[in-house]
């Protein structure tokens, strides 16, 4: 079994593995970058985004771009593989990127599904999904079978979101003695971030939300398990939920409600408002817990109440001035709403395993063969302590297991 990774050696987010045997050759994640971008030209992989297909499958992790938002590079004939929720929600993501900047989403509808625990075949090779978790719902990681070999690809996770409890006894039982284990290292260099469990993060959201009746919160529309936190600490709180009137969150929420089997993910008929004005009497006599972004909609309603909370619930780094990924538009967003009198909050969980997670995995799994991906620090894995050899490979690089 040979694994290759194209890119995301020493990045995060932009990962493509692939994994090959002699009969069969698949991809893992085909992802943009995210920024600072290395200004190099787009990748090109023969057979799968240029020349003749040559490849039985791309699988795709879970919905974030740094790992599905190449989908319109791969070629027509290769075909696309994701969970069934995620598809639901990504295409959801793409409309309103299409509405945006014209994105052509229309490859996403075409995209097959799988299940966990359901083994999809493709010549010698066996790829088995397992739900994993991750600020992504419906996220997924790869059990890769070839030849009395077994191969982990982890994608992105962690063990402190609402299926974070599960996640040991998931590698235990289903990835035990793996050859190659493929794993995120996003925290690596990150180290000094403290980690809250989701379920601490709802917690401090209710204290909030008990102390102040206009409560905003700038979060990604899909990172699912942070906005269930939210919703379960308003309706402890008798606070309304509201979200932009734009459809696109509610929609969301929907699609998460109707595939999820936890009732945690269960968002309720009548329980999510879609802000408007006619809102504004209930809001300010109930108080609210308002799930908002850096648009239009969300700075109007700022500006419509008065001893706002602004809850930042994004990795911070994207309103450090010094840092590569600094994001000026979420930073001037904020800025303003500090300026016009808001009270800035910061309340954020990382989406990615702590170092001590990523040891863990390494000895429950067993893995004899460790290659990190997705983080700008992958050297660090050498001080892990890990009983398997750590394996950093350059971007392009191949290691047969
Ligand atoms: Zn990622
Ligand atoms: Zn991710």
């Amino acid at each position: 079994m040979q694994i290759k990774i194209y890119r995301g050696t020493h990045r995060i987010g932009g990962c493509v593995t692939e994994i090959k045997t002699e009969d069969a050759r698949i991809i893992i994640d085909a992802g943009e970058e995210l920024p600072p971008f290395d200004g190099n030209a787009p990748l090109e992989i023969e057979g799968v985004t240029c020349g003749n297909a040559q490849c039985g499958g791309v699988f795709i992790t879970h919905y974030h771009g740094d790992h599905a938002g190449m989908y319109n590079r791969i070629l027509p004939s290769v075909p696309i593989y994701m969970g069934s929720a995620a598809k639901r929600i990504y295409s959801l993501v793409q409309r309103a990127a299409h509405a945006q900047n014209g994105t052509d989403f229309g490859r996403v509808e075409t995209f097959k599904t799988y299940e966990a625990g359901k083994p999809i075949c493709i010549a010698d090779m066996k790829i088995t999904p397992y739900a994993i978790d991750h600020s992504a719902f419906d996220a997924y990681m790869f059990l890769v079978e070839s030849g009395g070999k077994r191969a982990l690809h982890t994608g992105d996770f962690r063990m402190h979101g609402a299926r974070g409890r599960k996640m040991p006894e998931v590698f235990k039982k289903y990835a035990r003695d793996i050859d190659a284990l493929i794993i995120e290292g996003t925290m690596m260099s990150r180290r000094g971030e403290t980690i809250l469990t989701e379920r601490q993060l709802g917690q401090r959201a209710q204290k909030i939300l008990h102390d102040n009746k206009s409560v905003f919160v700038l979060c990604s529309s899909t990172n699912i398990d942070t906005i269930a936190e939210f919703f379960w600490a308003a309706a402890a709180e008798n606070r309304m939920f509201i979200v932009c009137e734009d459809d696109y969150q509610s929609k969301i929420l929907r699609v998460v409600s109707q595939n999820a089997k936890s009732s945690f993910y269960d968002f309720g008929r009548g329980k999510v408002y879609a802000y408007g004005k006619n809102l504004h009497g209930a809001m300010a006599e109930r108080g609210f817990c308002f799930i908002g972004r850096t648009n239009r909609i969300t700075r109007q309603a700022l500006n419509a109440f008065s001893d706002n909370v602004l809850i930042y619930s994004m990795w911070t780094g994207y309103l450090n001035k010094s840092h590569p990924a600094y994001d000026e538009y979420k930073s001037s967003f904020v800025n303003e709403a500090v300026a016009n009198g808001s009270s800035l909050r910061y309340l954020h969980t990382s989406g990615h395993a702590s170092a001590d997670q990523i040891r863990r995995v390494c000895a429950i799994t067993g893995a004899k063969t460790i290659i990190p991906i997705h983080s700008e620090y992958p050297e660090a894995f050498y001080s892990l302590g890990t009983d398997g050899a750590v394996h950093v490979l350059q971007d392009g690089e191949s290691i047969t297991v």
